[in-house]
């Protein structure tokens, strides 16, 4: 893809169509199951079926559970799948085997690796976010805060920019949002890594919008900690588990809070005490989901199937389509642009802000568009290179101008 090209160039229908027919991932939408008439560009928030989910969980259902019952467990490697789930994760996020496991939400997951960071520089109070941070990842700051009390925990928030030049020997840890819900933003996770272990601290990455729409390369960035949701760009399913990355040479040295039985060194002995787990498995606790995490399991599979790169490339090139779109259709209609424009720094998405952001999102809604709100003015699209084509970019931008004409007032 021109991505030049389609900054300056007029762009038409006719070019996306062209596009489209060009394009090496075009055989993975019929992989999905996209309802007839919808325009879905809400993956980031909600990955769509794919159909080799439904098939893996009528066989978990029917013969995993149904037949084998509980021998399951270890018949058909439930025990293992945290593990081995968790590998093959890592190698969308650049993390060799051994350092990711799926369990829980990413919200509890930001609690444990949060607690197990504090732990590991045990002179140093301060957790550093960013002013504006993703909601569940302040609210799960505050909480450890309020938990552990002033001595141990101070929280400092600093603007997105100056998060690279924030971290002083007060830091233990920064918990830093890869690509930003609100404009897509990307931090430089290399520099703001190696900001942090400059001044003795550790990194806690959330790539909740980056895992399967970007390239993450943890090892090479000798990132520390990170996070990530299984059901937005991964596909995994409604509420499906999240993932914990712990770089190796952390894994015996850390401690995180949540003790459960799963993450003991041998559940099955039924021990009085808690002894951690080897390795990553300390970053368990109860009992896998086994059928969310089949679910996930069939999803990432399909995922592995493409090339991280061709997924990167036609990701850049949808929201550069969809922003000269928008920059032709949408001009003059009191939008603006909320997202970086080069696309180095963007992730999978596009933002605008519009005064009645809301009332437009609910009309793009009810014509089949189906994007996200977020208050108080943000119109955001998801770009999902598995499955979302050129032409939709441009149709979302069209929709998008054409609401703005029906609901007008004050577009100012
Ligand atoms: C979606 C999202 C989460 C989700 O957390 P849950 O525990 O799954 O609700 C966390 N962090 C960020 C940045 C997100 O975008």
């Amino acid at each position: 893809m021109r991505a030049a090209e389609a900054a300056t160039a007029a762009l038409s229908r006719a070019d996306c169509l062209a596009r489209d027919a060009a394009d090496p991932l075009a055989g993975f939408r019929e992989r999905f199951l996209l309802p007839e008439g919808i325009l879905y560009l809400d993956g980031n928030s909600l990955g769509p079926l794919c159909k080799d989910v439904r098939a893996r969980l009528v066989d978990v259902v029917d013969r995993e559970w149904g037949v084998d019952l509980i021998q399951s467990w270890w018949k058909n490697d439930w025990v293992g799948m945290p593990r081995t789930l968790g590998d093959k994760i890592g190698r969308l996020v650049g993390a060799a085997p051994g350092q990711v496991v799926v369990a829980d939400s990413t919200s509890v997951n930001i609690f444990k690796a949060l607690a197990a960071a504090l732990d590991l520089r045990p002179g140093r109070r301060v957790i550093l976010h960013e002013t504006g941070t993703f909601p569940t990842d302040g609210y799960i700051a505050q909480g450890l805060a309020a938990l552990l009390g002033p001595e141990r925990v101070v929280l400092r928030a600093v603007p997105r920019d100056s998060l690279v030049h924030a971290f002083d020997e007060e830091v233990a840890v920064g918990l830093l949002i890869h690509a930003h819900y609100k404009t897509g933003h990307v931090l430089d996770m290399d520099a703001v890594t190696a900001a942090a272990h400059a001044a003795g601290a550790v990194t806690l990455w959330d790539l909740a919008h980056s895992v399967g729409a970007l390239p993450v390369a943890l090892d090479t960035a000798h990132a520390d900690f990170a996070v990530g949701c299984g059901y937005k760009f991964l596909n995994g399913g409604p509420g499906g588990p999240a993932f914990s990355y712990v770089a190796e040479r952390h894994q015996d040295l850390v401690h995180q809070p949540l003790s459960g039985w799963i993450g003991h060194l041998r559940p099955f002995d039924f021990a009085p005490d808690y002894v951690a787990g080897a390795g990553i498995d300390r970053f368990q606790c109860g009992t896998p989901v086994v059928l969310a995490m089949a679910t996930l399991d069939a999803a990432v599979d399909l995922m592995l199937e493409a090339d991280m790169a061709q997924l990167r490339a036609k990701s850049v090139a949808m929201t550069e389509t969809f922003i000269a779109a928008f920059d032709r259709l949408c001009e003059g209609l009191g939008f603006a642009l909320n997202t970086p424009r080069d696309p180095a720094v963007r992730g999978s998405q596009v933002c605008v802000t519009h005064a009645r952001a809301g009332a437009l999102m609910q009309q793009l809604i009810a014509g089949g568009t189906v994007g996200d709100f977020r208050p108080p003015d943000i119109l955001r699209f998801g770009f999902a290179p598995l499955y979302n084509r050129h032409v939709d970019a441009w149709d979302a931008a069209e929709r998008l101008a054409s609401a703005a004409r029906t609901i007008g007032g004050d577009a100012a």
